[in-house]
């Protein structure tokens, strides 16, 4: 079943669109059968989570943090984890560099946006965004590198609202992909979950995070 579903939206997705695996709530055994199938990228959203399933899983798997993330447990996925989508306060992006430079390595981050009608969603604004850019502090930040932005659509079945917001995230990225402290390797738009995610792309989305239409429904918590 999982490989079915995970070949069918593989076929669907043009070349330039990064699948991210979304594995939250789901066992290793159901993360294995999608990696044996050729899936190197694996979301989850909780920390805990995240560092109990890293250990029993093969080295080579790209693990993205794409949940809310608190300062103080930064430091439990700093040595693994690929890439941090949530990034939504200097402060958080401060702390991801100190435990980046401990573990002697660089960790992908994007900047994660508010473009949701519901107040829930954790997100910077563009002008707050341009404030940490615009920080005389951004630049000792050596390492991190900051590869794009990441946002979540409103959970609504008005489509024409879904490619609203879409475009508006575009649009933010193509803003800050000229601001003088974002480099080449400012790419990446992260957008899209099972139910938005072909409206995400035609918006521009590079990177898709999938979960239910791989694994299946996952129980509420
Ligand atoms: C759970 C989650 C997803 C995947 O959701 P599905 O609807 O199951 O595809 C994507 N992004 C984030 C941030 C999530 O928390």
């Amino acid at each position: 079943m999982i490989s079915k579903n995970l070949l069918k939206i593989k076929e669907s997705l043009p070349d330039k669109v990064t699948l991210i695996a979304v594995s939250k709530t789901k066992p290793i055994s159901m993360i294995m059968e999608a990696y044996n199938h050729g899936q190197k990228d694996f979301g989850e959203n909780k920390v805990q989570e995240l560092t109990s399933k890293y250990p029993s899983m093969p080295s080579d798997i790209r693990w993205h943090m794409i949940g809310h993330l608190q300062r103080n447990k930064v430091k439990h996925i700093a040595p693994f984890v690929h890439m941090i989508h949530g990034v939504d306060s200097f402060k958080l992006l401060k702390e991801i560099n100190k435990q980046a430079f401990k573990h002697n390595r660089e960790i992908n981050c994007l900047l994660q946006f508010h473009i949701a009608e519901e107040t829930t969603k954790f997100g910077l604004s563009y002008n707050e965004a341009i404030e940490i850019l615009d920080s005389d502090l951004f630049y000792e930040l050596n390492n991190i590198c900051i590869c794009g932005i990441m946002g979540m659509a409103t959970l609504t079945n008005d489509k024409q609202q879904v490619l609203g917001e879409f475009e508006s995230l575009h649009t933010i990225f193509t803003r800050l992909s000229q601001h003088s402290s974002t480099t080449n390797s400012f790419k990446i738009i992260s957008m899209g979950m099972s139910n938005d995610y072909d409206l995400a792309i035609q918006k521009g989305s590079n990177m898709v995070r999938i979960g239910s239409k791989i694994f299946g429904e996952r129980l509420k918590s």
